[in-house]
């Protein structure tokens, strides 16, 4: 692949310049000139920002979105998802998350963290989008056993260890009520020996606490502690009912925690995942949208606005939440994990970021980062670049009038729509 040279953008009120090779910036700053062969865009004085990282989704659920939407979880889960998804089929898989990509791209995310049934499929969409992604097929106890559900699940981790640089592996076991505790030791084993993610939802619904409690007699971060899972490869989707002693112990060992607040609201947990103390006491933390089943968007900037308000309103206190800090966890740039623990628009980081309409009605007056997470959605962004590759220039990415009817057709296929 060709490098990459971007000039004319603008950071920090600053012309700058960035140019990329081998996925990597090389280098950043003013008076940058393209070297012969490059690619180059003039970036007409956008602004430059780094790409978005979505901590928790489950790509390929666009096919599902908004399908039995209204009903409450269990119901929706029982009558609606699971009798589809039993269904599903690779190319299923496949089109729902090239679908998600391409509403990614165009809303800024580079990178995403999935947990979905056949995830060599989503791995293939994700190469051909040309993002990034850490995924894990799901690891639940309900049908078939133990011991198949391992064989499936070491078959995924070898297929997905074969796959290219921009697929990264986990272990996804669903949850700690899902999970039997010899399954998560085994997972948690799996992942030890293989420098594998650990992926799970955490302490999404009170009524998780209270099992986890009579069941254990531990809340679920202690539990999960107790099993040895808690640690920097560790990523704890939804939170919301962590308490402080819990968030201590996350932070001591360095695992990541990601809020989920739109697919919170939307299924109405009735709490509010407690990032003054996550961060008071040191958690790394990230945002998620959770799958479109119970989003229903992947757009990350939209789920930012709705993160920082119900944090201000969760305290009563608007202070409690800056705007630049705000954009830092959406760019993963406060969990070392998802963002890859280095400063983004530095030479030596991955070469993903977003050129912006500086000039729309949203951007064109007052400060960035407080325009982009209160004013601004995903439709400010006009070009995404991934790993040194223009994904998206003018707001188009290519082939999206294609990859919309075929995971229609799929969706068709499943009975939805
Ligand atoms: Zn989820």
């Amino acid at each position: 692949m060709g490098a990459l040279t971007v000039t004319g953008a603008q950071r920090d009120g600053e012309t700058v310049g960035v140019r990329c090779e081998d996925g990597t910036i090389t280098v950043i700053g003013a008076d940058l000139t393209p070297a012969p062969g490059d690619e180059t865009i003039d970036a007409g004085g956008m602004p430059l920002v780094p790409a978005l990282v979505n901590g928790h989704t489950h790509a390929a659920m666009t096919l599902f979105r908004g399908y039995g939407g209204d009903l409450p979880l269990m119901r929706w889960l029982q009558e609606k998802i699971w009798p589809v998804e039993a269904q599903l089929e690779a190319e299923d898989v496949y089109w729902g998350t090239r679908l998600a990509c391409a509403e990614m791209i165009r809303t800024g995310t580079a990178r995403f963290w999935d947990m979905y049934w056949q995830p060599e499929a989503t791995a293939r969409a994700v190469e051909d989008a040309g993002l990034r992604a850490t995924i894990g097929g799901p690891l639940f106890d309900a049908d078939g056993g133990t011991a198949e559900m391992q064989a499936l699940a070491l078959a995924d981790l070898d297929a997905l260890a074969a796959r290219g640089p921009a697929i990264d592996v986990a272990l996804a076991p669903h949850s700690i009520y899902a999970v039997s505790e010899e399954l998560l030791r085994w997972a948690g084993e799996q992942a030890a020996e293989r420098g594998a993610a650990f992926h799970i939802h955490l302490s999404e619904t009170e009524q998780e606490v209270v099992e986890c409690i009579e069941r254990h007699g531990a809340r679920p971060a202690a539990y999960l502690d107790r099993l040895g899972l808690l640690g920097e490869r560790t990523v704890l989707a939804h939170g919301v009912w962590l308490d402080r002693a819990e968030l201590e112990l996350i932070a001591e060992r360095g695992a990541t925690a990601v809020a989920n607040p739109v697919a919170n609201l939307k299924l109405a947990v009735g709490g509010v995942f407690p990032y003054p103390i996550a961060r008071d006491a040191g958690v790394a933390v990230g945002l998620g949208t959770d799958g479109a089943g119970s989003n229903d968007s992947l757009d990350l900037l939209a789920d930012l606005k709705t993160f920082a308000l119900v944090q201000r309103h969760a305290a009563a206190d608007p202070t409690v939440l800056p705007a630049t800090e705000a954009l830092e966890v959406a760019t993963g740039n406060r969990a070392p994990l998802l963002g890859g623990g280095i400063e983004p628009l530095t030479p030596g980081a991955p070469a993903d970021f977003l050129l912006l309409r500086g000039d729309s009605p949203e951007l064109g007056v007052g400060n960035l980062a407080s325009n982009l997470v209160y004013a601004a959605s995903g439709s400010a962004v006009d070009t995404t670049v991934v790993a040194g590759r223009v994904l998206m220039r003018d707001g188009e990415v290519e082939g999206t009038a294609e990859i919309v009817a075929r995971a229609a057709e799929r969706a068709r296929r499943l009975g939805i729509g």
